[in-house]
């Protein structure tokens, strides 16, 4: 079988040897820095709950006071800025249906050093061994399932925007369906506090800079372009993994494609 290269480091490599594309090594780092960023993850997904309250009562009070002055509305656009930051920090971990693979990391990562171990083994011995699929030991693997680590042929995976992702196993396991509390959440946070803004402006207009009215306007898009742009990419994924797992209720999709 030809070599593959390793999307990271770009060293040379059986495909039965890439996880998702990438070698051991850089699925080691991967993982490593994951856990490492778990604590600002979970930080971000407590607070940002509370986000849409503290934003609402703010853009409550802008709203019963008219507080229109410059100053006043520089606050404002500062609150909105922050609250963008937690919610969108907060909310895109916890909207894609693999955000639970952060509740199972030391499932995860047992798992990987099991089989970096196994790979290991397979290293030092001079016959193909460990490059086959699990399940059908005359075929070689296409690659290694990104959930469970172990080496597939063709037939067992599941093919997600064009990349060998998961086995027909995990496939199963893997949730994939988008949370859209979490979409709510980050949401409200943020449209509400620059809605007022937006609104604040207009009913004032005159004195107050376009620049400000601008401000506004983006940080009320961005959480809707996030939400969406999530939206499209996990729905195409959703559908390809189902089409794959159940083919007989998608007479449509055509794998080739
Ligand atoms: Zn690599
Ligand atoms: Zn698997
Ligand atoms: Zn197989």
């Amino acid at each position: 079988m030809p070599k593959s290269l390793c999307i990271s480091c770009r060293t040379k490599l059986p495909p039965s040897e890439l996880i998702g594309g990438l070698c051991f090594h850089c699925k080691k780092k991967g993982i490593e820095s994951l856990r490492k960023f778990l604590p600002i993850i979970k930080f971000f997904g407590y607070i940002y709950k509370f986000a849409p309250v503290y934003a609402g009562f703010i853009a409550l009070l802008y709203l019963f006071f008219n507080f229109s002055s410059t100053f006043a509305l520089a606050i404002l656009i500062m609150v909105v800025f922050i609250t963008l930051v937690i919610s969108v920090l907060g909310m895109i971990p916890h909207m894609i249906p693999y955000s639970y693979l952060l509740d199972h990391m030391r499932e995860l990562e047992g798992k990987f050093e099991l089989e970096f171990e196994k790979y290991t083994q397979c290293l030092s011995k001079p016959d193909a061994s460990g490059r086959q699929c699990i399940n059908h030991p005359n075929q070689e693997a296409v690659g290694r399932c990104t959930y469970c680590y172990e080496p597939f042929c063709a037939e067992e995976f599941i093919i997600v925007l064009g990349k060998p992702l998961y086995c027909r196993n995990c496939a199963m396991l893997i949730p994939t369906d988008i949370n859209y509390w979490a979409a709510i959440n980050g949401l409200l946070s943020v449209c509400i506090p620059a809605f007022v803004g937006i609104l604040i402006i207009v009913l004032n207009f005159g004195d107050i800079s376009l620049i400000t009215a601008i401000g506004f306007l983006v940080f009320f898009l961005i959480p809707f372009g996030i939400f969406f742009g999530i939206f499209l990419l996990y729905s195409r994924m959703k559908c390809q993994i189902k089409a794959q797992l159940y083919p007989r209720h998608a007479p449509l999709y055509d794998p080739s494609k």
